[in-house]
């Protein structure tokens, strides 16, 4: 097997894009999305940076209505696909556009999905962008060989791995450090997601899945990958993804906000 004659098609729609970051988790549920859709909202809220951020959660796409862009209809034009606008400087791209009801599953095997992410990369007229942020599935798949593939050849910055502090999910961490080192894409750091609650009513703190934080750190360190911090539980998060606000405009005073924001300002350095 020659070259695939798509790759250069790749990088020359991304020779546009000044970088690119992906967003794993070795699990689902531990807030991957919601930190990526914070991720593209933070970035975006400079108006001098056009952001992309690119779904290929196949088989669960939340962000668009995370983004509150649900139901919403990709178009193309002479250049492509168009991307969907959230804001001026913010468009976005996910299965979910392409299917006929929100509700429909997708069942595809790797090599639709693989077809479905090369063209995500080598269709879409994503235009100049200053970021593009890619939300993968949880763990290692089909989907992240893909992009690594696909991408590889136009830079990859590196990934942002989410964790919560609990064991098993810190145990899938390391799957994904391993994935990345293999792959030869730098990690640029480790989100303990989910890490303390503080109760409004008496301020005290409780530990929900792990008896105290911090293990994420702990094994930042023995992996020798940065920690880039704790970010608390905030009830009201579920409640602006559900509607497809934005938590960190709306409560830009909340610890959980002043930790992402932490997070994201280190992200971009
Ligand atoms: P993933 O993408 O890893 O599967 P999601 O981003 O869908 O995870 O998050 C899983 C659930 O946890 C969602 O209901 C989301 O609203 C909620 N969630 C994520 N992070 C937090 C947080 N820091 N505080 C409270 N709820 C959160």
């Amino acid at each position: 097997k020659g070259p695939d004659p798509d790759l250069p098609l790749i990088a020359s729609r991304l020779a546009g894009v000044r970088h690119k970051i992906l967003v794993l988790s070795g699990k689902g549920g531990v807030g991957k999305s919601t930190f990526t859709s914070m991720l593209a909202w933070a970035f975006a809220s400079d108006p001098d940076s056009e952001v992309g951020l690119m779904d290929i959660d196949i088989c669960g796409p939340s962000l668009p209505k995370m983004m509150g862009a649900e139901g919403e209809q990709i178009h193309s034009s002479a250049s492509g696909w168009s991307p969907i606008y959230v804001s001026d400087n913010l468009g976005m791209m996910s299965i979910q556009f392409m299917l006929p009801s929100a509700d429909d599953a997708i069942i595809w095997r790797g090599a639709k999905k693989n077809g479905l992410i090369k063209q995500f990369l080598k269709d879409v007229d994503w235009g100049n962008l200053d970021f593009l942020i890619v939300d993968t599935p949880p763990g290692t798949s089909d989907e992240h060989l893909s992009i690594n593939t696909y991408m590889k050849e136009s830079g990859i910055d590196g990934a942002v791995i989410i964790t919560t502090p609990q064991e098993v999910a810190l145990l899938d961490v390391r799957k994904e450090i391993n994935f990345c080192r293999k792959a030869g894409i730098p990690i640029l750091g480790l989100v303990e997601n989910m890490s303390g609650f503080v109760c409004p009513n008496c301020k005290g703190e409780s530990f929900i899945f792990a008896p105290t934080t911090g293990g994420g750190e702990a094994l930042a360190k023995e992996a020798g990958v940065p920690f880039l911090g704790k970010v608390p539980l905030d009830p009201r998060i579920g409640k602006c993804s559900d509607h497809g606000d934005n938590f960190l405009e709306m409560y830009e005073d909340s610890p959980t906000s002043k930790a992402i924001i932490s997070i994201i300002k280190q992200i971009r350095k």
